[in-house]
């Protein structure tokens, strides 16, 4: 079920993003030539490629412009994928994981050069991203990525304790990398922007119209709304943690997981002077693990794994609350004056992934918790392939949806798991990770 509201409680971002465009339900028989469903980042940025190389397109939203993750995440722009180039080799082959690969380390210069070309007001700085680390293991996988960024020509750093600290301000880890092609943007605003350059490049756009029904319609598809029904050639579906009913399998491949984050009121001068003085943002290579950000008011926005369901109570945020404190202990009383959570789509490969389910119809999901660069650069490639270029343009292949046996007990699956991680990152002993670095969710 999809809230009206924006998120259950607000984020942050909602006090400085610009107001989304005026949009409408969708009304009476429409036809198209590609539909999208959903429109968070990967549903507008496909919609304004397609739109901008003169493909007719209509986007149907349940709820309103970033109602899911991509107007609740952190909005750290971060580039690359959970996976070495050998590791994804092993996935999808030497080639494709090579391609794969360099595709996602690029996804974050892509964002940022989108945004800027665009306009999209949505308060970016590319200041870059920092993983950080506090095991033997992270710290040696951290000097293999940079090795691995710096043979490809990407401007990539190893950070040793003294380095670590002095651009994070706390002493929780030895050490980690950072890639300067990341950083930050308001996530809502983002989002937003999106839509507005959607509608100005051509595409309609409506808001309160859920897909209740998606059906065979001669050689193309129809789509039927409480109040329309819109036909199209092809279809995009891009409903990612929110994928309900609408195409079961592949609702049954994906595993929602809530992510929480926290925001306090700006940081007091003194205290601003000692948190990320680099401007960077950072996660870190726990497996259960943690994100934080400052926004540009200097507000400290802290973010990690939520609980089984939706957020209704202060209390549930205690882990991030007790996160910021071990993390800047030096913080002292400062009011947190913003909770609130969102849903990431955890495939079980964590690895996005792209589908095409019958033919005309397309699906993209699983960014887990990287969307934000992922999504913004991976949609100019969606919209080539769906206007006619075919999966050949698409940095990562098609692959079958998998969906994921006894999917009814997902919330035990979740349960079991996050204790799994949980007790991994306590027998680490300083509670970080393993093996190939933890991408966010
Ligand atoms: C709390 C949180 C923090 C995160 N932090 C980061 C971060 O810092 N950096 C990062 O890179 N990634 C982060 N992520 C992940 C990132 O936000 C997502 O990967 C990305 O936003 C996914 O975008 P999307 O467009 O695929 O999906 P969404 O933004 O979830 O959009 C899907 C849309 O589909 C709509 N929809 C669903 N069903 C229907 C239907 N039947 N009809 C019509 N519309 C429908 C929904 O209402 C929704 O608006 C975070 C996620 C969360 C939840």
């Amino acid at each position: 079920m999809i809230s009206k509201d924006i998120m259950l409680g607000a984020p942050v971002w909602l006090a400085t993003a610009p107001p989304p465009p005026a949009t409408r339900p969708v009304a009476g028989p429409v036809e198209t030539r590609v539909a999208v469903i959903g429109a968070g980042i990967l549903g507008l940025s496909t919609a304004l490629a397609l739109a901008q190389s003169g493909v007719d397109t209509v986007v149907l939203e349940a709820a309103g412009i970033g109602a899911g993750a991509s107007g609740a995440s952190g909005g750290q722009v971060i580039p690359g994928l959970r996976f070495d180039p050998g590791e994804l080799a092993r996935v999808w082959g030497a080639a494709a994981g090579r391609r794969a690969w360099r595709f996602g380390m690029e996804t974050a210069d892509a964002a940022f050069a989108l945004i800027r070309r665009e306009g999209l007001d949505c308060h970016a700085e590319q200041r870059g991203w920092i993983q950080a680390s506090d095991t033997d293991h992270g710290l040696a996988e951290a000097r293999r990525r940079v090795d691995l960024c710096r043979q490809a020509g990407q401007d990539a750093t190893l950070l040793d304790r003294d380095a670590i600290v002095a651009k994070i301000g706390s002493t929780a880890y030895r050490g980690g990398w950072l890639h300067r092609s990341g950083g930050t943007v308001n996530p809502l605003a983002l989002t937003r922007a999106l839509a507005r350059a959607a509608l100005a490049a051509g595409a309609r756009v409506h808001t309160d119209s859920p897909a209740i029904a998606l059906r065979r319609d001669g050689s193309g598809w129809a789509i039927a709304t409480p109040a329309g029904r819109v036909t199209a050639p092809s279809v995009l579906v891009a409903t990612n943690a929110l994928t309900g009913g609408l195409w079961p399998p592949l609702a049954r491949a994906i595993l929602p997981v809530w992510s929480f984050q926290v925001a306090t009121s700006p940081l007091p001068e003194p205290v601003r002077a000692r948190v990320l003085t680099s401007g960077a943002c950072v996660s870190d290579t726990r497996r259960v693990l943690r994100y934080f950000r400052l926004d540009p008011a200097g507000r400290l926005v802290v973010g990690g794994k939520g609980t089984a369901a939706a957020p209704r109570r202060p209390a549930q945020f205690a882990l991030q609350e007790r996160t910021m404190q071990r993390l800047f202990p030096f913080l002292g009383a400062l009011a947190v004056t913003h909770r609130w959570g969102g849903q990431v789509a955890i495939v079980p490969g964590r690895l996005p992934s792209a589908h095409l389910l019958a033919p005309g119809l397309w699906a993209a999901i699983g960014c887990n918790g990287k969307g934000v660069a992922w999504c913004l650069a991976f949609g100019s490639r969606l919209a080539e392939a769906i206007a006619g270029g075919g999966p050949g343009v698409l940095p990562i292949p098609l692959t079958p949806v998998a969906p994921i046996p006894f999917h009814r007990l997902r919330r035990l699956y979740v349960a079991a798991a996050a204790a799994w991680l949980r007790a991994r990152d306590r027998l680490d002993g300083t509670g970080s990770a393993g093996h190939g670095g933890r991408a966010k969710a």
